[in-house]
């Protein structure tokens, strides 16, 4: 009988209520985000998209700060006023972390086959507007759950309107970020970006795997052990993100969850005319949604 009554104790201690990320509510996220057009910086669509995060952010964080900063562009030489995003929760908690992803989208589809294409403005469905998705949903969730660690999302600015080759062009958010935290020293950070192609495949990104072994190992095996089939072990490419600035600049041990792939080895919609919702799927969202939900409700129970 002891031992009945300790296991029940132990059952019930064992983690707190982890609730659902809802897909729908993910995908409605990502659709808004396309509907007001591309969003590179200085379009309507950019201004659009901001003020609909800042107006969502404001309804379920602890905080909302914005971080103001300007970036001349290296390809026609604009000069642009940029902003993060920052929704903090639980913010008194000893323990903050932070979830990250990149929210403007990249001014000219360079990658595109067709040459009259390759200067027009992408929608970003995957390559921008997949991760706020995720991000804005969790906001949602952390409202109505208020999470037992401090978690602060971080929607970067400027991170895609760079001239490939050279990758001090990009990542301008995250670079500012890093370099003037407006918030205290996260433990660590995870960063989404193209989270929601269709044909999701996660495998390890190998600065991440640099940066902070430790966390790489604990999600991809939760990964498995929740049965989320895109995550995949195996260590495939190095991707200069938003993870880079944070780790390089502010010391902050991040990781990149990240599918290059889009759609897959073959094909390639990255930064093209393609990147449009059809190729994307609430599923996706959702592998990626629930991973983040566990994470943010069972973190504190672990030690590395
Ligand atoms: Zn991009």
């Amino acid at each position: 009988m002891k031992y009945l009554f300790f296991s029940i104790v132990i059952f019930f201690n064992c983690g707190p209520n982890v609730p659902d990320f809802d897909e729908d509510v993910a995908f409605d996220y990502l659709l808004a985000q396309c509907e007001f057009g591309p969003r590179n910086p200085g379009s309507d669509g950019y201004y659009a998209a901001l003020d609909f995060m800042i107006t969502e952010l404001e309804k379920y964080a602890d905080e909302v700060i914005l971080q103001d900063f300007s970036y001349q562009e290296q390809r026609f030489k604009r000069k642009y006023d940029l902003t993060n995003v920052i929704a903090r929760f639980n913010p008194d908690s000893a323990f903050q972390t932070m979830i990250s992803c990149h929210w403007d989208t990249r001014p000219w589809a360079d990658q595109e086959e067709n040459r009259q294409d390759r200067n027009q403005p992408i929608i970003g469905a995957n390559d921008g507007a997949s991760g706020v998705a995720v991000l804005l949903e969790l906001a949602r969730i952390m409202a109505e759950t208020p999470p037992p660690i401090g978690v602060n999302l971080v929607m970067f600015d400027g991170e895609d309107m760079g001239i490939p080759g050279e990758n001090e062009t990009y990542c301008q958010g995250s670079r500012f970020f890093a370099k003037y935290l407006p918030i205290p020293m996260p433990y660590e950070a995870i960063n989404l970006d193209m989270v929601g192609d269709k044909q999701l495949h996660l495998p390890i990104e190998k600065y991440s795997l640099e940066f902070h072994p430790e966390l790489v190992r604990y999600l991809w095996k939760r990964a498995s052990k929740m049965g989320l089939d895109a995550f995949d072990m195996t260590p495939q490419y190095a991707i200069y993100d938003d993870h880079v600035p944070l780790y390089t600049i502010a010391g902050i041990p991040a990781i990149d969850l990240i599918d290059f792939k889009y759609p897959n080895p073959y094909a390639n919609f990255w930064h093209t005319m393609d990147d449009v919702p059809e190729n994307c799927s609430e599923e996706s969202l959702n592998q990626v949604g629930r991973l983040m939900v566990d994470y943010i409700y069972n973190r504190e129970n672990q030690n590395w």
